[in-house]
């Protein structure tokens, strides 16, 4: 467990300009990203739309993740890239329901597929957190339930702005505002270091990447 001092310190660099910069980067990804992807030439082909509304969603989960992490050392790379690939896979629910690879299948789908309810991120983070406390796995990977939560949510949100958030049982909401996508992506990170700066994560992990979490 880290010291008093280390804590301040480590508080203290949760607000470094570096981060905050970063996170404000990530919300003008989000503008410029979903503006491009309007472009007739994407919209008109159906592979290009859907290859490219994946990578934003992969872009944005290693941004938000290297906001949390702050990028120090070559081996940070690879969680980052974890991370996108965390956020962009879970589009291959469509598939699995259709019961095929044909995109045309997978995109017009009867109802939406059962990995962008969002009551799904709560149950698997938390079942997650728990078979690794089980395991004591906490150490090593303590980071995994994190940043699940963090790449599954930028996905269902950002999905959230054309066909609203599913809460199964519940029913879905109206579709998300723009201003509302870009407020919550980008302050997630941060939200999401508050909560394991409190919870201890962070204690962890600044041991593993040799800094101080960035909140
Ligand atoms: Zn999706």
């Amino acid at each position: 467990m880290a010291s008093e001092t280390e804590k301040t310190h480590a508080l203290l660099q949760s607000c470094s300009t570096e981060s905050l910069i970063s996170s404000l980067g990530l919300g003008i990804f989000c503008l410029v990203a979903d503006r491009l992807l309007q472009f007739s030439i994407i919209q008109q082909n159906d592979w290009l739309r859907a290859l490219s509304d994946n990578s934003v969603h992969c872009m944005i989960g290693m941004w938000s993740w290297a906001i949390v992490i702050g990028i120090k050392k070559k081996t940070d790379i690879g969680e980052i890239v974890l991370a996108g690939f965390l956020a962009s896979v879970i589009d291959i629910d469509h598939f699995f329901l259709a019961g095929s690879l044909s995109l045309k299948a997978a995109i017009t789908l009867p109802r939406r597929p059962f990995l962008h309810c969002s009551t799904v991120i709560p149950a698997v983070v938390l079942t997650l957190k728990f078979t690794m406390h089980l395991f004591k796995l906490k150490d090593s990977w303590c980071f995994l339930p994190w940043m699940l939560f963090i790449s599954w949510t930028s996905h269902h949100v950002r999905d959230g702005i054309r066909h609203g958030l599913w809460i199964c049982p519940f029913g879905e909401t109206s579709p998300l505002p723009f201003w509302l996508y870009v407020i919550i992506t980008s302050s997630l990170p941060h939200i999401c270091s508050f909560v394991m700066y409190f919870t201890g994560t962070s204690q962890v992990m600044s041991s593993k990447h040799g800094n101080y979490i960035h909140v």
